[in-house]
C-alpha cells in the first residue's frame, strides 16, 4: 500500500488495517453491525449531512478550534516551536464530542431511539450524553460503581443532561465492568439502540467512523499551521489511549512524508504489568472488544489490568490504524510517565496559563523533550486533546504539595 492512498482506503471493505481492525464479534449482533456500516457508508457520501455535522461544530462546538504559539514554553525549553491545536477550547472541553455528534447524527438518521456507552472517568459520557440532549435521544451510560464514587461531578453533568448513568456493580466495578454491563445491554436491543462507542476502537466500522469525525481536527490544524507559519510542521504529537485525538489529527498529515508523527503513550508509574498502558510499546498482537490491535494480554490472551494516572488513557488495547501505522513505521510511539505527565500539568499551567487535561499533558511533555532536541525553526504541533478541570481536585490532593499548592491554606 502506497502512503498515497492513505487513508481514504483504508481500512479495506471488512474493516481492516492492514492485519488489524476488523470484526470479531457474536453472529447475531453482526448483523446489526452490518445495517450500521450501510447506514455510515451512505451518509458518507451524503453532503447535507456532512453540512448538518459542520453546522454543529461551528455554531455548537464553537469550532474550529484555535491554534496558539506557546511561545514562553518553547523558549523556556529552547529548541523548536511548540504550537498547540486547542481542543480543550470545544464544548465540553475536549476532543469527543467531535465523534459523538457524528454518532449521534447517525442513530437519528437510523431511527435509533437511544445512545448507549460505557464511561470509565466520565468524560465520554458526558460528551455524548450532551450530544444525545442536543439531538433528543435517549442516553444510558454504563459507568463501574467505583468510578462512579470517584467522578461525582462529571456523573452529576450527565445526569443534568438527562442521562441515566447506570452502575456495573461487578468484579472490580471500573472500566471493563462498565463495557461488560453496556455490551450485555446493547445486546439486548440492539434494533433500538445504538452503541456509540468512545474512540477509534471496537468492531468495524467503528475506528473508521470515529477517525473520519475527528478528521477535522487534523484538516483545520493543517491550514491553520500553513497560515501562521508558512510551511508544515516537522513533527505533530498525541497522546494516544484508544487513539481517537492522535488519528484525528495525524489524519491530514499521513501522506506529507516529511512530516514526523508521534504517538505518546502511558508509561504510567513504571515498566512492570499492570503498572502502565504503553500497549504499542509492550503489547503483542491479540483480540479485544470485537478488533485485533496491539494488546497488553496475559499468557492466555486476556486483556490485562492496565494503569495510568490519565483515565482517559488507561485502555489495554489501541486502535487498529495505530496498531498497523506502528508496524509500516508512519508513526513514532513513544511513552511519557505520570510523574513527567504532572510536572507538564503545572509547567503548562504555569508558564501559559494552560490547565491541560492529564492526558494531554503526556503529548506536551513528549513535545518538549522532542523541541529540545530540534532547531528554532523547527515546528511542533501538539494536539491539546482536553482541559485540566476534571484532574484539578486528584493532582492537588495527590501532588500538591510538591508543587506549593495546598488544598486547604
Ligand atoms: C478520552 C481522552 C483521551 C484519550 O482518548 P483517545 O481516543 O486516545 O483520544 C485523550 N485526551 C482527553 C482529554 C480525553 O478526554
Amino acid at each position: 500500500m502506497a502512503i498515497a492512498d492513505y487513508p481514504e482506503n483504508m481500512p479495506d471493505q471488512k474493516g481492516f488495517f492492514g492485519e488489524y481492525g476488523g470484526s470479531f464479534i457474536p453472529e447475531q449482533l453482526q448483523v446489526i453491525i452490518d445495517e450500521i456500516t450501510a447506514a455510515y457508508i451512505e451518509m458518507k457520501q451524503d453532503e447535507s449531512f456532512w453540512n448538518e455535522l459542520h453546522y454543529l461544530y461551528k455554531h455548537y462546538v464553537g469550532r474550529p478550534s484555535p491554534v496558539f504559539h506557546a511561545k514562553n514554553l518553547s523558549s523556556k525549553y529552547g529548541g523548536a516551536q511548540i504550537y498547540f491545536k486547542r481542543e480543550d477550547l470545544n464544548h465540553t472541553g475536549a476532543h469527543k464530542i467531535n465523534h459523538c455528534l457524528g454518532e449521534a447524527l447517525l442513530a437519528k438518521k437510523m431511527g435509533k431511539k437511544k445512545l448507549i456507552a460505557e464511561t470509565g472517568a466520565g468524560q465520554h459520557g458526558v460528551a455524548l450524553a450532551t450530544a444525545a440532549a442536543l439531538t433528543g435521544l435517549e442516553c444510558d451510560i454504563y459507568m463501574g460503581e467505583v468510578d462512579i464514587k470517584k467522578e461525582s461531578p462529571n456523573v452529576l453533568r450527565m445526569k443534568v443532561l438527562g442521562a441515566r448513568v447506570i452502575p456495573a456493580t461487578h468484579g472490580r466495578k471500573t472500566l471493563k465492568e462498565a463495557v461488560d454491563a453496556a455490551f450485555e445491554a446493547y445486546v439486548k436491543d440492539p434494533v433500538n439502540q445504538l452503541y456509540a462507542i468512545g474512540s477509534v476502537v471496537g468492531p468495524h466500522p467503528f475506528p473508521m467512523l470515529v477517525r473520519d469525525f475527528q478528521s477535522v481536527v487534523g484538516r483545520e490544524a493543517r491550514a491553520q499551521i500553513l497560515e501562521m507559519t508558512g510551511k508544515l510542521p516537522s513533527s505533530v504529537v498525541a497522546c494516544v489511549g484508544g487513539g481517537s485525538n492522535a488519528m484525528g489529527i495525524f489524519s491530514a498529515f499521513i501522506k506529507d512524508k516529511d512530516v514526523e508523527l508521534y504517538g505518546v503513550e502511558p508509561a504510567g508509574r513504571g515498566t512492570a504489568d499492570g503498572d502502565h498502558a504503553a500497549t504499542i510499546t509492550y503489547g503483542k498482537p491479540g483480540i479485544i472488544h470485537g478488533f485485533k490491535c496491539y494488546l497488553l494480554q496475559e499468557a492466555n490472551g486476556d486483556p490485562m489490568e492496565v494503569y495510568s494516572i490519565a483515565s482517559g488513557l488507561d485502555y489495554p488495547g489501541v486502535g487498529p490504524e495505530h496498531s498497523f501505522l506502528k508496524d509500516n513505521g508512519r508513526v513514532n510511539y513513544q511513552s511519557i510517565n505520570d510523574k513527567e505527565a504532572v510536572k507538564m500539568f503545572f509547567e503548562l499551567s504555569r508558564v501559559e496559563g494552560l490547565i491541560p487535561a492529564l492526558e494531554s499533558s503526556h503529548a506536551a511533555a513528549y513535545a518538549v523533550k522532542l523541541a529540545e532536541k530540534k532547531s528554532k525553526d523547527d515546528v511542533i504541533l501538539v494536539n491539546l486533546s482536553g482541559r485540566g478541570d476534571k484532574d484539578l481536585d486528584f493532582v492537588v490532593e495527590n501532588y500538591g504539595k510538591e508543587y506549593g499548592v495546598d488544598k486547604l491554606g
